[in-house]
């Protein structure tokens, strides 16, 4: 039996900051993942030699990053390199109409206005005012707040902030309240599908979910040798700091003692003592069994309503016809379909929306011969449930790839370029989800609120990810390392626990 002070579950991004942070502070720290790299969603997937981002693509938010390399003592730009994007996303539909946002807020408003006209553009500048008062206001009481209850956010939010919730129907869904600004259906498509960040669907996610997109506003960035570099820039940081890694292990159960965590034990039967736990999986496992069986509150765990997941192709391939941006969208017609068919009728979209990263694009250096593509169309979280047949993914796969066809683009694809990925699949890496790639759905005003936060019912035991507050994304993920940490340092200084066995570079331990 070896002794570890603390264990971190899983080198997500949550993982890997909670790590690194505890790390940075002196305490020693196991971290321990199945698989046999860091990133968790964060993943590449090698096609023919080339490696294709096949996670996250989009990287928002950089204040949370540079928050937290600062608290390391480093710079997010020390550390890897990135690039303001110009086109934030190229938005295509059918019929050869496109819409182009941009980092900069005049280019898109004269966009918006050549594309619906000037009372649109009217009307964007208007909801563009909008969602920068509700994010400035939700900041604080909501993203960077341990634990946000209604009190809270009501005492909070002050008479200015209940104000801006009150004027874009907070109560209402995100469908609806855009209603409010855009009468352009193709508009009120675009701006619905920032729901989707958060895996859920616009006609049952809050009105508060309109604030993401003022966070791609906010900025885009695209990160050098891929969003993996940033999980590989957590992981260098942790090693120096003295983090221990064992990958390629798997935590089959994490165990406790009246109420108390003792530590882990591994799926090959060895036992690791820990003074605190950080589960970075999804929480959903704690209710499939990961806490001892014999704790009986393991069950008060109850598993909410998935979020969704997708159908991906990781792509090395020649493309034409269409001039691709980094980010793309090509959006079909029948919008309201695609969320019921996944959300009501739990099956594969018959009319997808698809999104298409190409990853070479949005730099200065023109992309000559095959390009890195990751292409993405949304599924329900069913990948435990024996529900998808191939049939249903290849007739999917055909729809997704007729649509692009459709918009002008063709990529030269063959079964040795292209690798799938399905929600089965998904399932595998990421288990107790069915295939959810951002835990709970965003459906109803109230979840944002009642999601799990840090802290859990087992002194010692804390939660870090997407799949709790603040809730999905990597920047928010991220975030959620940063108050599981936080957790750990009071649980451990309220039990007198902590006695710094490290100091990195002279930096004051507490
Ligand atoms: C295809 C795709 C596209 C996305 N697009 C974006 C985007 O553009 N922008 C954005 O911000 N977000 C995006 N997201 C969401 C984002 O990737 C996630 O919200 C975020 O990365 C989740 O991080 P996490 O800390 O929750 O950990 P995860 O990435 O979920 O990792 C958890 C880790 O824990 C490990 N683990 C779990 N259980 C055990 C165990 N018992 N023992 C050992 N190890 C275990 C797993 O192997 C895994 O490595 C996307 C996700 C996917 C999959």
């Amino acid at each position: 039996m070896s002794d570890a002070r603390v264990i971190v579950i899983g080198s997500g991004i949550a993982g890997l900051v909670s790590a690194t942070q505890l790390a940075h502070q002196g305490y020693a720290v196991t971290l321990i993942e199945a698989a046999d790299s860091p990133g968790g969603k964060i993943r590449t997937v090698v096609v023919d030699g080339a490696p294709i981002d096949s996670g996250p693509t989009v990287f928002t938010m950089r204040w949370i990053f540079d928050q937290i390399f600062d608290s390391i003592g480093t710079q997010l730009e020390s550390e890897v390199k990135i690039d303001a994007l110009e086109v934030i996303a190229r938005h295509a539909w059918g019929d050869g109409a496109r819409l182009d946002l941009y980092s900069e807020y005049e280019r898109s408003l004269d966009a918006v206005a050549q594309f619906a006209g000037l009372e649109e553009a009217q009307n964007f500048k208007r909801f563009c005012e909008k969602i920068r008062n509700l994010y400035d206001v939700l900041q604080q009481p909501f993203i960077q707040s341990a634990s946000p209850t209604m009190l809270k956010m009501v005492t909070g939010l002050g008479l200015n902030g209940l104000t801006q919730l009150a004027s874009i129907g907070a109560m209402s869904n995100l469908w609806n309240s855009l209603g409010r600004y855009f009468k352009n259906p193709r508009l009120l498509q675009l701006f619905a599908r920032y729901s989707t960040y958060c895996g859920s669907s616009p006609w049952q996610a809050p009105a508060t979910l309109m604030m993401i997109a003022q966070v791609e506003m906010d900025g885009v960035w695209s990160v050098l040798g891929g969003m993996h570099a940033l999980a590989r820039a957590f992981e260098r940081l942790a090693l120096a700091r003295g983090v221990n890694f064992r990958y390629n292990t798997r935590v089959e159960k994490i165990l406790t003692k009246d109420g108390r965590v003792l530590g882990v034990q591994l799926s090959g039967g060895e036992v690791l003592t820990a003074d605190a736990v950080i589960f970075n999986g999804d929480h959903a496992a704690l209710s499939e069994g990961l806490l001892s069986p014999h704790d009986n509150q393991s069950n008060q765990y109850k598993t909410p309503e998935r979020s969704l997941s997708a159908l991906t192709w990781s792509i090395n391939a020649k493309t034409s016809g269409f001039d691709l941006s980094r980010h793309n969208i090509f959006f079909q017609n029948h919008y309201q379909q695609e969320f019921d068919d996944i959300f009501k009728h739990q099956r594969l979209p018959q009319t997808p929306t698809v999104y298409v990263c190409a990853q070479d694009r949005g730099t200065s250096v023109p992309v000559e011969g095959t390009e890195k593509l990751l292409c993405l169309v949304n599924a329900p979280a069913i990948g435990d449930t024996h529900q998808l047949t191939q049939e249903a993914i290849e007739s999917c796969e055909k729809k997704s790839f007729a649509l692009l066809s459709q918009c002008g683009l063709e990529i030269d694809r063959t079964s040795r370029n292209t690798v799938r990925t399905t929600p089965v699949d998904f399932h595998r890496l990421f288990p107790a989800t069915g295939g959810a790639l951002y835990g709970q759905a965003t459906h109803g005003w109230i979840v944002p609120l009642t999601r799990q936060k840090a802290n859990s019912h087992i002194k010692g035991l804390m939660l870090a990810g997407g799949s709790v507050h603040p809730g999905p994304g990597v920047p928010m993920a991220a975030m959620s390392g940063q108050l599981a940490a936080a957790a750990v340092k009071a649980h451990l200084s309220s039990t007198k626990k902590f006695h710094p066995v490290a100091t990195y570079g002279g930096m004051s331990m507490r």
